[in-house]
């Protein structure tokens, strides 16, 4: 909490009591809570097709379902993409591929350290609401500041209710390559961890699982900019847990990069050859 403090965000601490008032489902058993009236809730389905409409309305043209499978370089720059559609000529190319980053980059034989990590979510039945706001357990936010954390975790709590009056509970956080099946294991794991939080849950029905990656970086932070030695590609992928919550500043940062050749904040943290060891 003093940590977001000094980088001006309102955070404050609240007691059980307080924290009861604020959410009243909380099991009586919790000894406290941090709370930032700063946190929002997004549907990430209606966040991308906005991007996209919004792209458009600029003159972008959008092609679906094209998968690339190549990139040809000439004198180590940028010249074109392979795509199962043919050939698309280009001095630019963004590797915004998430979870498959690392798979874009082998196609220029580009070492990226970014791999899937999968999330399992419940989705439970609508019910009147529960949640006012959404919710993290205190070990889901301490592994932001230290990567480490969540490896020997396993699963960090995430619980918010849906305008529709679903609740979606997760989630995992394992390293199974690109599988994103959904385990009992997985799924008893969070439905323990959530209702010991929220008791009420345990009288409550699951209506659906589902799956996805996280594209995992070493450090946790993502991985932007311009790679050296091979002009006109540009990273911005490795967002982890918080691809949604970046997404309007990496792609502010990214175009501002194109556009200038600069950026309003500095990329040197998220440089891709920070991971690059010199063998000497
Ligand atoms: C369970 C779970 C909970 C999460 N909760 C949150 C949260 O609360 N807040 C938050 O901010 N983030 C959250 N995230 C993380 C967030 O979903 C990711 O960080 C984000 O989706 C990454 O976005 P991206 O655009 O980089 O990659 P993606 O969304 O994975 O998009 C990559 C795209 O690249 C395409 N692609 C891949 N390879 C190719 C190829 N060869 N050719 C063409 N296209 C290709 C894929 O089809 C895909 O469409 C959560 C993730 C999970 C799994």
């Amino acid at each position: 909490m003093e940590k977001q403090q000094k980088i001006g965000l309102d955070v404050s601490l609240l007691d059980t009591d307080q924290a009861r008032k604020m959410e009243p489902s909380l099991s009586e058993k919790i000894l406290g809570s941090t709370f930032s009236p700063l946190d929002g809730q997004v549907n990430p389905i209606l966040l991308t097709f906005a991007f996209i409409s919004a792209a458009k309305k600029l003159g972008t043209e959008v092609l679906t379902h094209i998968e690339i499978t190549g990139i040809e370089l000439k004198s180590g720059k940028v010249r074109s993409i392979i795509t199962a559609k043919g050939e698309i000529e280009t001095d630019i190319i963004i590797n915004a591929t998430g979870a498959y980053a690392a798979r874009i980059g082998k196609l220029i034989d580009l070492d990226i350290p970014i791999k899937p990590r999968r999330g399992q979510i419940l989705v439970t039945e609508a019910a009147p609401q529960i949640l006012r706001r959404g919710l993290l357990s205190a070990g889901y936010i301490a592994a932001k500041f230290d990567p480490s954390l969540a490896e020997t975790q396993g699963v960090g709590i995430s619980m918010d209710q849906t305008s529709s009056g679903n609740l979606l509970l997760g989630s995992t956080r394992e390293f199974v390559g690109f599988d994103k099946r959904t385990t009992y294991e997985g799924i008893n794991n969070i439905l323990k961890n959530t209702s010991r939080i929220i008791p009420q849950l345990k009288n409550m029905h699951i209506i659906r699982s589902f799956a996805g990656l996280r594209p995992y970086t070493p450090d946790g932070l993502p991985i932007l900019g311009k790679v050296q030695g091979i002009e006109g590609f540009i990273m911005a992928a490795g967002h982890e847990g918080d691809g949604m919550a970046l997404s309007p500043i990496t792609g502010e940062l990214i175009a501002e990069l194109i556009d200038t050749g600069e950026t309003s904040i500095s990329l040197d943290h998220f440089r891709l050859e920070r991971f690059f060891t010199t063998s000497q």
